[in-house]
């Protein structure tokens, strides 16, 4: 259930058929001090369900807006990136090419204005239609695992599922193209605005299925998603290339999503699950 029918089911009376028949109050109508607080009944919804009525985030964002920040450390200054920066390292993010990319990268023009002010926190956000932009952690994370043990640039990159384009802005420091296909035309479109003013040469932003990849891209020296799905789609493995690595979130056999990390070789295929991770799902066809 989405915000907006959380919020008109709580618009509605408690009892609806009660309210032609009753007895209109006088005024002046007395309010009893806990008007507005939603009732035991409302909030035995559950505990989740009573966080999505607190407007914290939105409330912290609009006083954030209203106090401007001390100079040198707005948005768009280079502080609050490195701040991000010194927090990903002590979390464990080692390698320094990918901790300069996400230094470089205006976290804040991805995400809506009233989120800005959370761009540069360890979380989550929402970018419409449902989808989020993953965690800085989350991200580097797995660009960290997409270049391990290769020292220089990444060659040619896939990335399924480009949301708002923020991990492909990342990408393009890291690699030398960047494939980045979304599957639903809302948020492809919101990602070509969004990464316009980067004028970042070297991504391709493709409208389309991503479990097909894309062949003609083919083959990928590394592939990355930002869905999960129950099993990693065959045509991911074609067009990887010898040598090359692909990270994707997967639903493992306990039905719990976990990162996964496919290496091609000469050998063969080598497939390594590891931590469990949160991903929106990936879906066929396009929207
Ligand atoms: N990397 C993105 C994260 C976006 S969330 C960012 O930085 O914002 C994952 C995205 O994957 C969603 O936008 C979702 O629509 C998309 N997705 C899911 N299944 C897909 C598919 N089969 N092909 C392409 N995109 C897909």
């Amino acid at each position: 259930m989405n915000l907006k029918e959380h919020r008109a089911s709580r618009a509605m009376p408690e009892r609806p058929e009660a309210a032609i028949g009753d007895k209109r109050p006088g005024f002046p109508v007395r309010l009893s001090p806990n008007a507005g607080v939603p009732s035991a009944s409302k909030r035995s919804l559950g505990s989740n369900a009573s966080d999505v009525f607190k407007p914290q985030p939105l409330k912290r964002a609009v006083q954030g807006l209203q106090k401007p920040l001390p100079a040198g450390v707005g948005l768009d200054s280079q502080t609050v990136r490195s701040r991000m920066v010194d927090k990903l390292a002590k979390q464990g993010v080692q390698d320094a090419a990918v901790l300069a990319a996400m230094g470089q990268v205006e976290r804040h023009r991805f995400v809506d204005t009233a989120l800005a002010n959370q761009a540069y926190e360890d979380t989550s956000l929402p970018i419409g239609l449902g989808q989020t932009i993953s965690k800085p952690n989350v991200v580097a994370r797995m660009l960290e695992l997409l270049r391990e043990g290769k020292g220089e640039k990444l060659g040619r990159v896939l990335e399924i599922g480009t949301g708002c384009g923020y991990q492909a802005a990342v990408l393009s420091h890291l690699a030398s193209e960047v494939y980045s296909i979304e599957r639903l035309r809302g948020l492809h479109e919101k990602a070509r605005e969004n990464l316009r003013h980067f004028r970042l040469a070297n991504v391709h932003l493709l409208f389309g299925d991503g479990m097909e990849g894309f062949a003609k891209g083919a083959p990928y020296a590394a592939i990355i998603a930002a869905a999960g799905g129950e099993a990693i789609p065959p045509a991911w493995i074609d067009q990887l290339a010898v040598g090359g690595r692909l990270v994707a979130p997967m639903q493992t056999a306990s039905g719990q999503q976990a990162l996964v990390v496919i290496d091609k070789t000469d050998e063969g295929i080598r497939q390594t699950v590891l931590e469990a991770v949160h991903f929106v799902p990936l879906k066929s066809g396009t929207n």
